[in-house]
């Protein structure tokens, strides 16, 4: 059984053999055929030999999503049109063994947390319309984006989708007054509502509405799914409970029909919040804390640097990723939810010049509708 077709995506005892055979494969394939990979970790030391005998997740060399974003990385020949070299090199076969794992991943994370349904929903998706991307530069952070909200609408058939973010003309334009209408007119109807995307667009929603005395009772299996990249999701400043509060006042959806995901560009593992509000580690990806010192790993329960582990990508070295996000690993049974793999908590990021705040997030949308950026 491939470890992305496992129906229980929290069976990790049971996973363990098939995450580190794959882990191994992933680790070889990468030392072949990306040679920046090759010369930066034979750089420290390692050789084939060296890692035919690795024998933990916790010994792969680790790279930092600081490196990644400013060196291009590819684990297939460079000198070749993509298209071509994807097939001739059998990464074609990756690139749809990627899709086909990520397929697999939603299908039983989707389960298991209760988001597949076969009745039609209305979409409300607080991120980007995806599609057409204009500002260089930015391209892929609101591709990533906007797909995993996207994928994440694809859990029930969609009646409609409306978007926060409207593309027009090249400039992404932030339309809450259409979301309010829309809401408005699902309200009357039968059909549930999902509300997915970046929690401070869906705070800036809900703040509007709660300023306009706007009190709403949305129709019965209604929900919202707050998240998107890694750095959306962890966007400081706007409170978790808060949300809740407000998302229960304006739109009368109760907390445990508040939920929480993300998936990042470099790791892009689907994370589900538990009924507690956890983001217990599924069986695709391991979670380390480090050490911010020395990069040991340190015993659940400390604070360190978060370091993402999955075998899911073939196209670049992207095995173990460094970030730059302060967290702590919790013990599962430390929840009480019954999903007895670790969670993640996350308490902040090193290195403030890249942590947009709340009112930066502001400031640069009203920019936008005013297109200025
Ligand atoms: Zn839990």
């Amino acid at each position: 059984m491939s470890l992305f077709g496992y129906r229980n995506p929290y069976d990790t005892e049971k996973t363990e053999k098939n995450f580190w055979d794959n882990m191994k494969k992933n680790f070889i394939y990468h030392y072949v055929w990306c040679k920046a990979y090759r010369l930066m970790i034979s750089a420290q030391g390692w050789d084939a030999e060296r890692i035919i005998k690795v024998s933990s997740v916790k010994d792969i060399p680790f790279m930092s999503t600081a490196y990644l974003k400013h060196h291009k990385m590819r684990s297939v020949p460079l000198d070749k049109p993509a298209r071509k070299k994807v097939s001739e090199t059998g990464g074609q076969k990756s690139a749809f063994d990627f899709e086909w794992n990520g397929l697999g991943m939603s299908l039983s994370m989707g389960k298991v947390h209760k988001l597949r349904s076969l009745r039609p929903c209305h979409y409300i998706i607080l991120g980007y319309e995806p599609k057409i991307e204009s500002q260089k530069g930015k391209k892929n952070r609101k591709k990533a984006v906007a797909e995993a909200a996207y994928g994440f609408s694809c859990f029930a058939p969609a009646k409609s989708r409306t978007y926060a973010l409207k593309n027009v003309n090249g400039e992404y334009k932030l339309d809450l007054d259409d979301i309010k209408d829309k809401l408005t007119y699902f309200m009357r109807g039968r059909t549930p509502v999902r509300i997915i995307g970046a929690p401070f667009l869906a705070y800036l929603l809900l703040d509007m509405m709660k300023e306009k005395n706007v009190r709403y009772i949305l129709p019965k299996n209604s929900m919202i799914a707050f998240g998107g990249g890694r750095k959306e999701y962890y966007t400081p400043s706007v409170d978790k409970k808060t949300l809740y509060r407000l998302a229960e006042e304006v739109l009368g959806i109760s907390e445990d029909r508040c939920m929480e995901f993300f998936k990042a560009v470099e790791h892009p593992v689907l994370y589900c919040s538990c009924p507690k509000h956890h983001f217990h580690v599924p069986v695709y990806s391991r979670v380390i804390i480090r050490d911010v010192d020395t990069f040991e790993p340190v015993e659940n329960g400390t604070p360190g640097l978060v370091n993402l582990v999955t075998p899911m990508v073939n196209s670049a070295p992207m095995l173990s990723i460094m970030t730059d996000d302060l967290g702590i690993l919790h013990d599962g049974a430390e929840c009480g939810c019954g999903i007895e793999t670790p969670y993640l908590e996350i308490l902040g990021r090193v290195g403030a010049e890249d942590i947009p705040t709340y009112a930066e997030e502001v400031e640069k949308l009203d920019r936008n509708m005013l297109g200025e950026v």
